[in-house]
């Protein structure tokens, strides 16, 4: 009777492990089903005190019966430990087939590459690209330009002076002075960089902004070469064909002096929101060389002559992408900064 009550058990306990073992699925299931039967109070383990219990003619039977329950479970224990550390390993491992992950590679400031933009358009025109420092002397920015000394950008309101006088410059114009001054016409250059102004910052102004000036001298250069220039920049930055228009205007640096506008590229010239409805757009300042700069860098007037023009980078910039607000290129954003 002890017998096959034991035999029993031992059925149910080995039946009931095989079956859990089959499910398990991580190593502390795989250790619970193993406490539970051969651990030090498992079931199997319990069984031995019966074991002693049962009488001599059935002890080999019993002691067979119990060896065999104990030895398939710990088979299973160990398959299934195994079939689990093998799934293990396939999670681990590399999957070539999934797309790789790119590096967070860096780019180019929008304007950095609106620079670049302009320097090569005009390059391909015969303009080569200089630049020149950001702290300048009084000369070079300001006298060397022919700026009168009551001129109201000289004004350290409107200027920031270093405390040995040096300023951080206005405009870009001091590099043609650098360079007219070093060299003998004919110049065709353009400069780019960054300018300063007090200014207090909104969506349209800020303390430092960049400009691209272009010069051209030599011994027959008119204002016609001046407007061919700017149509045929517009046209291969915008991608389309610009109107340019000129209207009569002062600057200490050039005589005559002309504001250049664009017809709109917004609206083609027919009127929109950007181009406040007039159809055009200010672009830049320009104008031929006042003789007194050719002057001041030791050229003659009476046997050069040539057109200077300069605008905004940023201004550029937000036309041909739609940019809003002038502070997005500050801000270092790098979601508006991803989209260029
Ligand atoms: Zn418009």
């Amino acid at each position: 009777m002890l017998l096959e009550e034991l035999l029993q058990n031992l059925n149910g306990i080995r039946t009931d492990a095989l079956a859990a073992l089959q499910s398990a699925k991580t190593d502390a299931e795989i250790e619970d089903v193993k406490n539970r039967t051969l651990g030090r109070s498992g079931a199997v383990t319990a069984l031995r005190e019966v074991m002693a219990k049962i009488p001599p003619e059935s002890k080999r039977e019993a002691g067979m019966a119990f060896n065999e329950t104990k030895n398939a479970i710990q088979n299973a224990l160990n398959e299934a430990r195994e079939r689990n550390a093998s799934a293990t390993e396939a999670a681990e491992a590399i999957d070539v087939t999934l797309p790789g992950r790119r590096p967070a590679a860096g780019r180019l400031h929008p304007l950095t590459k609106t620079i670049q933009e302009c320097c090569a358009i005009f390059r391909r025109m015969g303009f080569v690209a200089v630049t020149g420092p950001e702290l300048e002397d009084v000369w070079h920015n300001f006298d060397a330009l022919n700026a009168p000394l009551n001129h109201p950008s000289r004004d350290p309101q409107d200027t920031f002076y270093m405390p040995d006088g040096r300023l951080l410059r206005t405009q870009t114009s001091a590099v043609q002075i650098r360079t007219m001054t070093g060299m003998k016409p004919p110049v065709r250059i353009i400069s780019p960089g960054r300018c300063y102004r007090r200014d207090t910052p909104d969506a349209t102004h800020g303390v430092h902004f960049h400009q691209i000036e272009g010069l051209y001298v030599d011994t027959s250069v008119s204002l016609a070469d001046l407007k061919s220039t700017l149509m045929t920049f517009a046209g291969e930055y915008f991608g389309r064909e610009v109107a340019v228009r000129m209207r009569p205007s002062f600057f200490p640096f050039t005589e005559p002096s002309v504001e250049c506008d664009f017809s709109c590229v917004m609206c083609g010239g027919k009127g929109c929101g950007v181009c406040k409805n007039s159809g055009w757009l200010e672009i830049a300042g320009a104008g031929m060389v006042n003789p007194k700069v050719l002057e001041n860098v030791g050229y003659d007037p009476r046997e050069v002559c040539g057109f200077a023009f300069g605008f905004g980078l940023e201004r550029l910039a937000m036309l041909k992408h739609r940019i809003g607000d002038l502070r997005l290129f500050s801000d270092n954003d790098i979601r508006f900064l991803h989209q260029f």
